[in-house]
C-alpha cells in the first residue's frame, strides 16, 4: 500500500514515514500543500495523510482541490490539539477522518489501517481468498489452517493482492505499490518475489490461486468462487 505524507515539520514527516515503513507501507513524504497537491493528483496513493497549517496552500484548501480533481483517495488529515473548527472544515473539504496532534504512533496507525480497509470496502479485519487468510492486525497469515510464514515483503505483496483481489495488477502498479518505485525494465524483482510468494501460498495446495497472466501481470483469484 503506497501512502503520501503531507507535513511541513520535517521530523515529524519522517517519524511518520519510517514508521509507516516499517510496517510495509510505502511512503513518499512532501513539505508544502503545493507539493502535496501535485503528487496527489500525479500519483495513485491508498491514502494522504494531510496536515492542516502547511506553508503555500493549507491541507484544507489542498484537500478541497484534490477532491475537485476527482481524486478518491481517503485523507487523513492531521489537526492541532483542540481546533475544533479545523475538524469540522477539514472533514468538509472531503477528509475521511481526522487526528489530533500530538498523537502516539499506534494511534495513526489505527486510523491508517481503517482507512485502507474502508478502502477496500472489506469491513472485516481479515482478508480471504479461497481459504487463504491473512490478518493485517496480528500480521498473521494462514491457507486452509495451516500458519504460512512470509517476510515483511512478501506480506506487503500478499496484503496488497488481497486488497485488489480479482484484479489484474501490472509489475508497473506492483511496483509503485509495494516497492515504491517506478518500473525498472532490467529488473526482475517482481517475478521473483510473485515467485516466493507462490511457493509460500500456493504449493501443496490442490488450487492455485495466484495467476501470472502473461505479458500483463498477475492476479489473486479463486477461480471456483468467482473471487
Ligand atoms: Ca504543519
Amino acid at each position: 500500500m503506497r501512502i503520501l505524507v503531507v507535513e511541513d515539520e520535517k521530523k515529524v514527516a519522517s517519524f511518520i514515514k519510517k514508521g509507516l515503513e516499517e510496517q510495509s507501507y510505502a511512503v513518499d513524504a512532501v513539505y508544502d500543500g503545493i507539493e502535496g497537491e501535485k503528487y496527489a493528483t500525479l500519483n495513485e496513493y491508498d491514502l494522504i495523510i494531510l496536515d492542516v497549517l502547511l506553508p503555500r496552500q493549507d491541507g484544507i484548501v489542498t484537500c478541497q482541490k484534490i477532491r475537485l480533481k476527482k481524486v478518491e483517495t481517503p485523507v487523513l488529515m492531521l489537526t492541532a490539539l483542540g481546533e475544533t473548527e479545523d475538524k469540522v472544515r477539514g472533514l468538509d473539504s472531503g477528509a475521511d477522518d481526522y487526528l489530533t496532534k500530538p498523537f502516539q504512533f499506534e494511534e495513526l496507525l489505527a486510523r491508517v489501517r481503517a482507512l485502507l480497509r474502508r478502502k477496500s470496502q472489506d469491513k472485516s479485519t481479515v482478508l480471504q481468498v479461497g481459504g487463504l487468510a491473512l490478518d493485517p492486525v496480528t500480521r498473521t497469515v494462514e491457507r486452509e489452517g495451516k500458519p504460512i510464514r512470509l517476510t515483511n515483503k512478501e506480506f506487503a505483496l500478499l496484503e496488497y493482492f488481497l486488497r485488489n483481489k480479482g484484479q489484474l495488477l501490472s509489475r508497473v502498479n506492483l511496483a509503485q505499490h509495494v516497492w515504491n518505485v517506478s518500473f525498472d525494465m532490467e529488473s526482475n524483482v517482481i517475478d521473483v518475489y510473485v515467485k516466493l510468494l507462490r511457493r509460500k501460498i500456493d504449493k501443496g495446495f490442490d488450487k492455485p490461486l495466484l495467476h501470472t497472466v502473461v505479458g500483463a501481470g498477475y492476479v489473486l483469484r479463486d477461480e471456483d468462487s468467482n473471487d
